[in-house]
């Protein structure tokens, strides 16, 4: 009895507290005066990128219980710990939307994004994530984070649980187990449904099947997140598949790392946007994200034809023994490597291949070369299938032109998102995005190019992702949001990760606060792991289509407080 009574007093000293701490321009107002230390900390003197696209204002930020209480003049004595940052830019943490995560409890200091001043990420990308997603967010109470975490569920990955890679549409049984998958991660809080229709599995989805589980996914309020069928010669059509998925579901859009990815097509970003534009302006929420630079970076295993994968790798080995399917295999290769504008796989440079590590950075043309002595289509060809043999590699693929990068930059519904994992410095040669795209815009592409202002690139960065996934207490430097916070100097802030020496942080990113705790201090990793489980809440239960207004969860609904670690 006494321990219920106990718990009665906890419970409404914790309202109070949270009254108090969300509320602090009321309480001022009605008591007329200010407790000196009231904030946990005030950053004075910063050049305030609010994150809505306004141009930069100065003001002190007070941050009290882990939320922004107070934007204005604060004096120095009202913070238990001041920060100055004096010169720099204060914005809201970075929110990568476009990640792979899904071993961070692993590396939960997730130090590559949060020294580029990522907060939060979404993982659970292009088709590939956690099952169980309850389990996965869950994970962050016994192993807390330094960052934020959210995650959509993966089609590949329901569909692998459910049928594991068979090339065929389910049956009506399975399609039903695979919709029941997908309905229980969404009340597990996922923030929507993801697509790898490149990948086995996902590839061998009819477009049906995928508006049948997004149906699910539009009924709790989530998006649709697409690695698209194709990023080359047949991407319009993709984009209309992506679209139409949208349009028949009732839910927004997001195509994932919007690119064009064939030679004989650059350039031609205009027609892509252009049928993003249309299907906005019919009503449909469609966005994009993309990361700043030339080169992708995927499996080498997306170089095969689908089929030919089909029953995973032991099976696809098989098949590659059998010389007439080899022979169709590499015809097919040499076709689709034709058809992509390159003249051959110099363009493709391996970042890590478990089998033989020396490769590690090197192109397939050189490989090839070093291997075999020559270099022809025909030996490359030979090689890219051994080394699949050997068990794959992960690969950076330099397809892009510069122009089509910029013109996607430009357009208001772009967001800025890696499509990295965590790193464990030092290892491999992956793609340098994971280390420096945010700064690479904010240095690159602002300050060095011009190709749009500081306060869009943060617009881009915060709440343009916040407000598309649903989460809605972050991503504005505003009283009442969660104080996810970076301060950076514009002047200096730049990637200094490349292709060939990718393990750098990101310079100019002083501090980053998550959830008011500082991660990273004066440009150096802190122990604190104040980093939460994002959960989508089933606000929108019922509402069929997301077209039709803001998802109904409150600011504060983002947050389970259960799954937020106390230190
Ligand atoms: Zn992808």
């Amino acid at each position: 009895m006494k321990r219920q009574l106990r718990r009665a007093a906890l419970a409404a000293a914790a309202v109070v507290a949270l009254l108090f701490s969300q509320h602090p321009a009321r309480l001022r107002a009605e008591t007329g005066a200010v407790a000196e230390g009231r904030y946990d900390l005030v950053i004075t003197n910063a050049r305030v990128v609010d994150g809505a696209g306004n141009p930069w204002f100065r003001a002190d930020v007070g941050i009290q219980g882990g939320r922004i209480a107070r934007v204005g003049r604060i004096a120095p004595a009202e913070g238990a710990r001041v920060v100055d940052a004096r010169g720099q830019i204060l914005a809201p943490g970075f929110i990568d939307v476009h990640t792979h995560v899904e071993d961070i409890y692993s590396l939960p200091e997730a130090e590559n994004f949060v020294r580029m001043g990522v907060t939060t990420l979404v993982s659970g990308n292009c088709g590939g994530s956690a099952v169980n997603v309850n389990e996965y967010l869950g994970g962050v109470r016994s192993k807390p984070l330094a960052v934020n975490l959210a995650t959509l569920v993966g089609h590949g990955s329901v569909r692998a649980a459910v049928m594991g890679t068979a090339n065929r549409e389910p049956s009506a049984e399975e399609l039903q187990k695979m919709e029941g998958l997908v309905e229980q991660a969404m009340r597990d809080g996922a923030v929507g449904l993801s697509t790898g229709l490149i990948y086995v599995p996902g590839t061998y989805a009819k477009t049906d099947e995928v508006v049948a589980l997004a149906r699910v996914a539009a009924r709790h309020g989530g998006v649709y997140a697409t690695h698209m069928r194709n990023e080359g010669e047949r991407v319009l059509d993709a984009i209309r598949e992506s679209i139409h998925i949208g349009e028949q579901a009732g839910l927004p859009v997001q195509i994932s790392h919007f690119k064009i990815s064939n030679k004989r097509w650059w350039g031609r970003t205009g027609e892509t946007i252009n049928l993003v534009r249309e299907a906005r302006a019919r009503g449909l929420q469609v966005t994009v994200d993309q990361y700043a630079y030339t080169a992708s970076s995927t499996s080498l295993d997306s170089r095969l034809p689908s089929w030919a994968l089909e029953g995973g790798r032991e099976e696809a080995k098989k098949r590659l023994a059998d010389a007439p399917t080899r022979a169709r295999v590499a015809k097919e290769m040499r076709d689709a490597l034709k058809r992509s504008g390159f003249k051959d796989y110099s363009y493709a440079f391996v970042a890590s291949h478990r089998a033989d590590p020396a490769l590690n950075g090197k192109n397939i043309a050189e490989i090839t070369k070093q291997v075999r002595g020559k270099s022809d289509i025909k030996s490359q060809i030979e090689q890219i299938l051994s080394m699949y043999e050997a068990g794959g590699a992960s690969m950076v693929y330099h397809s892009m032109g510069e122009e089509d990068v910029r013109r996607i930059m430009r357009e208001p519904f772009t967001m800025i998102a890696s499509d990295s994992g965590v790193r464990r410095r030092g290892e491999g040669v992956p793609h340098p995005r994971g280390y420096g795209n945010n700064a690479r815009v904010l240095g690159r592409y602002v300050r060095e190019q011009g190709i749009i202002p500081l306060e869009d690139a943060v617009r881009k960065m915060t709440s343009l992702p916040a407000q598309t996934f649903g989460l809605f207490d972050r991503g504005l430097v505003r009283e009442g949001m969660a104080a996810d916070l970076v301060i950076f100097d514009d002047k200096t802030v730049a990637d200094l990760a490349t292709f060939e020496q990718p393990h750098q942080y990101a310079a100019g990113i002083t501090h980053v606060f998550v959830n008011g705790e500082l991660v990273v201090a004066d440009g150096q990793l802190t122990a604190a792991r104040p980093g939460a489980a994002l959960r989508h809440t089933p606000g929108a239960v019922g509402v069929k289509s997301g077209l039709s207004g803001p998802r109904e969860n409150t600011p504060a609904d983002g947050v389970r407080p259960a799954d937020k670690p106390r230190p």
